[in-house]
């Protein structure tokens, strides 16, 4: 057997594997290898070592060619102007800074967010669903207002709190029917936590499954079930029970389930993976996974934390398929862009008296919170959804426009994909390593990818983000209330800069982190290459 067929049959069986160093540690199920097996495996060791290496490279994310040239720099002191550069985030702050990305913006007005000289810019990011009226939308912004003005108590433990049962019945109202009770936290890390523990006391079993690139957060548990090494190596994640199945494949999680019955409480699932580079399951694999939790009675927890709240042109991802799962866990555009929140929805047989007796988190519920997710439903569902509608529609049209991009730079382009306003573009540049000049150099030290956001945010004032798990994906984001006259931007700004790299202006790409006029970036900018000119030659 091939070491890669050998390694997918032992974890068919449950093995679990981890590397340390140059060695596999493993966890076997008691009866799970054969002694056959076991000396396949021994004599394949070093290939199966290799294997899992292999896996942890894909799995790395875009920023770790710079992570690693950072360590060979050693220990020297950071020096930037900005405190928050220094003090708060010095290691991403420092990468961010190598390609021009560490931007301090002082003001947000709906899409657009303005640098200190004033310049404007497009934000397709919005925090990965985090603004869903862009900045400082002023309904959200009453709605905290008005907790001041009514002197609400914000939090008081141990009372009946009138907001968050507000908050808690419009949610009920608005989700797919089925759902009974709501479990307030404050990131969506916690609201996968939440999910967890409910699922855990109801079954009263340890296991939890996920899909593999699936992202949950970055608590432990909840880093855990997210299905990247590269975010789990050094924290010694994954904790026990937790495994992981291959996203879209409902015959794999049923095998999982087949092997371990009565070992998952549930089974805890992204219907877009967001963090994995926008990436679709097949039609109808939510409405697959609802039949196979049914079957292996295991819980079945949907991850809106992303989805949820309009993000894909329904107001809940799993509407697309009208599939109400145990669990739904929200958070992000909860809070409207102001306040953090998270909500976990579940049905009855989710909810146990072991976990509403020992469950608690201090601000939970409180009214500011509470309040934000008042309003956010409100903008969202007002006149029959038309918000909501209106990210289908401009979700259509941003994804015809990315259709022509694709269509445009065929070779470069490999593709797009998305729904709503949940988009991506995914690139093929190893048909750039034919160039000559710098092209080929900065696809093969993984900085062309962060030098095209960085192109497209100071040549064209559109900020968009690499995947973290994906290092060829970029992801579009918008804010819910872009229309196409923002979506225009963006792929006028993508084509330009597509075509700065397809003909090969390496120099241009460069130029935003150089101190250079106006007047000599445009001359660069402009200047006219061919896919076989240096940039010695342009410059
Ligand atoms: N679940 C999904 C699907 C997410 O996309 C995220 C964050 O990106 C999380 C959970 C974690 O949310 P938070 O960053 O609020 O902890």
């Amino acid at each position: 057997m091939k070491p890669a067929s050998l390694l997918a049959e032992l974890r068919n069986r449950g093995i679990r594997f981890s590397l340390r160093g140059d060695d596999i540690i493993y966890r076997a199920p008691k009866g799970s290898v054969t002694p056959e097996l076991l000396a396949s495996f021994k004599a394949e060791k070093q290939a199966i070592v290799q294997e899992l290496l292999a896996e942890v490279n894909m799995d790395e994310s875009g920023f770790d060619h710079l992570t690693r040239m950072l360590q060979s720099e050693g220990e020297s002191e950071f020096r930037h102007p900005h405190s928050y550069a220094r003090l708060v985030e010095p290691i991403k702050s420092k990468l961010l800074s190598r390609v021009g990305l560490d931007i301090n913006f002082v003001r947000g007005e709906g899409c657009y967010l303005w640098d200190v000289a004033g310049n404007q810019f497009l934000d397709c990011i919005a925090q990965y669903g985090g603004l869903p009226f862009g900045y400082n939308p002023d309904s959200i912004w009453q709605a905290l207002q008005s907790v001041r003005i009514n002197q609400l108590p914000n939090v008081a433990t141990q009372s009946l709190l009138d907001t968050a049962g507000q908050l808690a019945e419009r949610l009920l109202q608005v989700a797919p029917a089925g759902f009974k009770h709501v479990i307030f936290c404050n990131s969506g890390a916690e609201a996968t936590e939440v999910a967890i523990k409910l699922c855990r006391a109801a079954k009263n079993r340890p296991g939890i499954l996920s899909t593999r690139k699936g992202f949950h957060g970055l608590t432990t548990g909840s880093l855990s079930a997210t299905g990247s090494e590269s975010f789990q190596n050094g924290f010694f994640a994954r904790c026990d029970d937790f495994e992981h199945v291959p996203f879209g494949n409902t015959q794999a999680l049923a095998k999982a389930l087949t092997r371990s019955p009565q070992h998952f409480a549930a089974f805890i699932v992204e219907p877009i993976q967001g963090e994995a580079g926008i990436v679709l399951p097949p039609a109808g694999y939510l409405s697959r996974v609802r039949e196979v939790c049914d079957r292996f009675d295991v819980l079945m927890v949907v991850d809106e934390v992303q989805t949820g709240l309009g993000r894909t042109g329904r107001l809940f991802a799993c509407q697309h398929e009208n599939v109400v799962p145990d669990v739904m866990t929200l958070a992000k555009a909860l809070g409207g862009g102001l306040v953090p929140v998270g909500a976990v929805l579940c049905q009855p047989d989710a909810y146990s008296i072991r976990f509403g007796l020992r469950h608690s988190s201090t601000f939970a519920g409180n009214a500011l919170a509470s309040a934000c997710g008042l309003a956010t439903l409100g903008e969202l569902t007002a006149e029959n959804e038309k918000l909501v509608r209106h990210v289908a529609e401009c979700g259509s049209y941003l994804l015809h426009g990315l259709q022509a991009i694709q269509l445009q730079f065929g070779r470069l382009v490999r593709e797009v994909r998305g729904c709503g306003y949940m988009q991506a573009i995914e690139f093929d540049f190893d048909v750039l390593k034919s160039q000559r000049g710098l092209m080929p150099v900065l696809v093969d030290q993984d900085l062309l990818m962060h030098l095209i956001v960085s192109h497209l945010l100071h040549t064209h004032h559109v900020r968009v983000a690499p995947s973290f798990m994906s290092r060829d994906v970029i992801r579009l984001e918008p804010p819910l209330i872009a229309g196409k006259a923002e979506c225009d931007q963006l792929l006028s700004a993508l084509t330009q800069t597509l075509e700065t790299v397809e003909n090969g202006n390496a120099a241009a790409l460069v130029a935003n982190l150089i101190d250079l006029s106006a007047d000599e970036r445009a001359r660069i900018e402009s200047a006219r290459v061919t896919s076989n000119t240096s940039v010695r030659e342009i410059a």
